[in-house]
């Protein structure tokens, strides 16, 4: 029996991150694919930015696309933790970078369209059926595409997973709110630290460029959970007010660069599923955060992204057929990604603003516990994926 790879074409939903790396990691495995994206062209300049850890950028080298990176972004070497009042709890090493996910979305596309792949844009899916050898995609236009193979990179609330796997649990609201963006200040470069504050009534972090280009974003609680969309829906004005309000009794720096907002602040409310029961079946796959979508707390969504698409490129180069190339998959990634989604929730919690008391024993245990976590998160940031090691579908 011929034991090659027989994918054809595979369907790819989703042109956002986890989306074109796959696309460039199966060029590299010589199987071709086609980016579906339902924008109608690619907006790099919607959403903030993100920090990518080290282990997101260990793919982006394998990818060939990590200089790139540096163009359009900064290194975030530290990150340095201070109180409500300023004080400093404790100065952590990470080497990750810094830049917005539109740049990050753009570079991956860029180098998968010079790798020959095809991107189609205006491509809504809308259902995903199997059939005995192929795999069908209904789009919102009334078209369709088929193939022996569909990967769902279509984020959060993917629309593969909803039509194929309508047994998976919903993504959970965890009761954060994240806005940000960049805007100029004079406040003094921060070179590559980016500061972290456990303010009085939310949890600010900001970095500040050479050019006064300076990088904020804000957690803060909100129980009930927002409509789909209606946070884009509002002004950066009322926003201004409300984060002004919130961040009045944290350190100076804070107010000034909140002051200094106008026009793009991206909000987002924060979602994460714990725990699909499958990322696969037959001949259709979920990555990133179709499958598992984290919190950003540690700073992993992306990265985790990035080690799907590669992981899954290996599998699809080594094993026969769609079905062993998708179980080997899974049973390859889900223990670390669900680790990471566990750690992410956690450090989430320590975000949340307490009384007085609260905030002493967090200023008194937290340096001790950052100080811990730098290498306790070791295995989450130094995480490398050998491309030449051979994948076997028998492996545990
Ligand atoms: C506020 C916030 C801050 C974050 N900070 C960080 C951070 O610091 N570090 C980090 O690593 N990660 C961070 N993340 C997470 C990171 O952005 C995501 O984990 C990452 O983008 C996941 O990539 P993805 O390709 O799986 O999904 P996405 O990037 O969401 O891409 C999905 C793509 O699918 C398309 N699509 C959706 N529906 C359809 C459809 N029906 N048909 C066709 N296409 C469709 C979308 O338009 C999009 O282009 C953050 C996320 C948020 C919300």
């Amino acid at each position: 029996m011929d034991e090659r790879p027989t994918f054809g074409p595979v369907l790819i939903v989703g042109g956002g991150i986890a989306g074109p790396a796959l696309a460039i990691a199966l060029r590299r495995a010589v199987i071709d694919s086609i980016v579906y994206e339902s924008n109608p062209e690619p907006r790099d300049e919607a959403g903030a930015f993100l920090n990518l850890a080290p282990n997101g950028l260990n793919v982006l080298r394998e990818l060939g696309v990590e200089n790139l990176t540096e163009r359009f972004g900064f290194r975030n070497d530290r990150l340095v933790f201070h109180s409500d009042t300023g004080r400093l709890l404790a100065d952590a090493p990470v080497g990750g970078i810094t830049l917005m996910r539109g740049a990050l979305s753009r570079v991956l596309r860029d180098a998968a369209i010079h790798a020959g792949v095809r991107f189609e844009f205006g491509k809504v899916l809308d259902s995903v059926e199997e059939r005995d050898d192929e795999v069908v995609a209904r789009f919102g236009d009334g078209t369709t595409a088929s193939a022996r193979a569909l990967v769902g990179a279509d984020g959060i609330h993917a629309r593969t997973r909803y039509s194929f796997f309508p047994e998976a649990p919903k993504p959970t609201y965890t009761g954060i709110i994240n806005l940000g963006g960049v805007v100029r200040t004079d406040l003094p470069s921060t070179d590559t630290a980016m500061h972290m504050i456990f303010g009085r009534r939310g949890f600010f972090g900001y970095a500040v460029r050479p050019s006064g280009d300076t990088y904020w974003f804000s957690n803060f609680a909100q129980t009930e959970e927002p409509a789909r969309g209606s946070l884009e829906a509002v002004d950066a004005d009322n926003f201004k007010l409300q984060l002004l309000a919130l961040h009045r009794d944290d350190p100076s720096e804070v107010t000034k660069i909140l002051q200094a907002v106008a026009g793009n602040v991206g909000a987002y409310a924060v979602y994460d599923i714990p725990s699909l029961p499958r990322w696969r079946r037959g001949r259709v796959c979920l990555i990133g955060d179709a499958a598992h979508a984290v919190g950003p707390h540690v700073g992993q969504g992306a990265s985790l992204a990035l080690e799907d698409a590669f992981v899954l490129a290996k599998c699809m180069r080594d094993l026969p057929n769609p079905a062993t190339a998708f179980d080997t998959f899974e049973r390859l990634r889900r223990d670390r990604v669900e680790r990471v989604v566990k750690q992410s929730r956690r450090t989430g919690e320590r975000k949340a603003p307490t009384g007085w008391l609260g905030r002493k024993i967090r200023d008194l245990i937290l340096p001790m516990f950052l100080r811990k976590g730098a290498q306790a998160t070791e295995w989450m940031y130094s995480y490398a994926i050998d491309w030449n090691e051979r994948i076997s579908s028998t492996r545990t």
